[in-house]
């Protein structure tokens, strides 16, 4: 394995365990490694420190492990049961109402540059390095070993997450099995997943905790799910007892995917209407005749230097809600984006309701689910956000 040696004193954050060596920290590499080559981490004066992936960009190296291991399929079967173990423990594997979940969340599961969500007997499996990208088939074999029957498919979807520069002509497809049955539950609940072609891995796996909370504030209420793209909030909220559902995406394709959603649980509910708008045109028309509106909108700020202009979109959008939400009405406001903090994007909200002359009460404060979870050691990947408000 190659060797890096990184400058005097820059194994300070790796030794408390922080999985990233940003690129000028390091001093120099012994020969010439690959993209996504493994690399040993050293100190200065040559102390062992951690092994990983090597890449180009500001993060040069995240770490696979912090012992002088080889990384082979008894590493990646270790790392995989562990957090197939933490999901059983949590109650969402291995649940007859229960067939979603994300079973590894990048450095959240101590496997920088991976993702794999649980879909039924299909796991869709995400690379965003090319490092996870060389090694998917070791990470594959690992997987069906560790889950057994569980297991029937693996859909490799990484066309979009990959570095576009690394040029690596990957294609997405299924490297295990391949079936056309694309429902698993939620709760008890039943949706299509659009592994092939959805954003993501095809679903909002993030988002099941803050459905079942929507679901419970739902009752007899009039629903606006706003950004719905599969319309999980809409079928929460009709299971809950909403007088009506109406659902949002400026996509058709959306659209087309929250009726076939709400059809599958609810057939033939006139309830439910789905519209394909623009959110800031549809908030600006609608009547002031929703009490519970959700807003789940795309990450605004992908990259920290579209902050502000981001911050400014939160305010605007939350502005537009709290203008028309009826009194005591609910909103359900979150931000994706990890670049926005939970207080800066607190702030936006804050900014939007006085905007709005409404007076606000934060009910509840949300994040990602427990298995989407935070590495202690890198509070980067806390990326969820919201606010539940109750508006006078
Ligand atoms: N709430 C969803 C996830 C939302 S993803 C869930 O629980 O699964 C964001 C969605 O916003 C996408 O489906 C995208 O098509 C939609 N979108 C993006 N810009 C939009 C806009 N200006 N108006 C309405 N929808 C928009």
């Amino acid at each position: 394995m190659t060797n890096l040696y990184l400058n005097k004193g820059k194994e300070e954050s790796l030794r408390r365990y922080h999985p990233w060596v940003f690129s000028g920290a390091v001093h120099h590499i012994e020969g010439e490694p690959k993209e996504g080559d493994f690399v040993r981490v050293l100190t200065h004066d040559g102390t062992f420190i951690a092994v990983g992936h090597w890449q180009i960009g500001s993060i040069a190296v995240r770490v696979l492990s912090f012992l002088d291991e080889e990384i082979n399929h008894q590493f990646w079967t270790n790392k995989l049961a562990t957090a197939y173990e933490m999901r059983k423990a949590i109650g969402v594997a291995n649940n007859p109402q229960n067939s979603t979940y994300r079973l590894v969340h990048g450095e959240g599961d101590n496997l920088p540059g991976l993702v794999v969500d649980m879909y039924g007997e299909t796991a869709v499996m995400q690379a965003h390095s090319v490092g996870m990208h060389n090694n998917r088939m070791d990470i594959a074999k690992a997987l069906k070993d560790v889950m057994g029957e569980k297991l029937q498919n693996i859909y490799y979807k990484s066309e979009t997450t990959l570095p576009y520069k690394a040029d690596l002509g990957q294609e997405n497809g299924f490297i295990l099995g391949s079936t056309p049955d694309d429902v698993a539950t939620e709760n008890g609940l039943r949706f299509h997943i659009d592994w092939l072609k959805g954003q993501k891995t095809g679903f909002f796996v993030d988002q099941r905790d803050n459905r079942s909370l929507v679901e419970y504030y739902a009752k007899d209420r009039n629903v606006l799910n706003m950004f719905c793209y599969t319309g999980g909030f809409s079928v929460y909220a009709m299971r809950g007892g909403a007088r009506l559902v109406h659902s949002v995406d400026s996509s058709q394709k959306a659209v087309d995917l929250v009726n076939a959603n709400v059809g599958l649980n609810f057939p033939n509910d006139a309830r439910h209407k789905a519209f394909a708008e623009d959110a800031f045109k549809f908030l600006d028309q609608m009547k002031a005749s929703y009490d519970l509106i959700i807003l789940d909108p795309p990450a605004f700020a992908k990259h920290r230097d579209a902050v502000r202009h981001a911050i400014k979109g939160y305010t605007r959008l939350n502005a537009r809600a709290m203008e028309k939400i009826k009194s005591g009405g609910i909103l359900f406001t979150f931000s994706c984006s990890q670049a926005i903090s939970k207080e800066q994007f607190r702030m936006a909200v804050f900014t939007a309701a006085t905007l709005a002359k409404r007076q606000v009460r934060i009910l509840h404060q949300l994040h990602q689910p427990a298995d989407h979870p935070v590495n202690i050691y890198h509070p980067e990947g806390e990326y969820l956000k919201g606010l539940v408000l109750y508006v006078e």
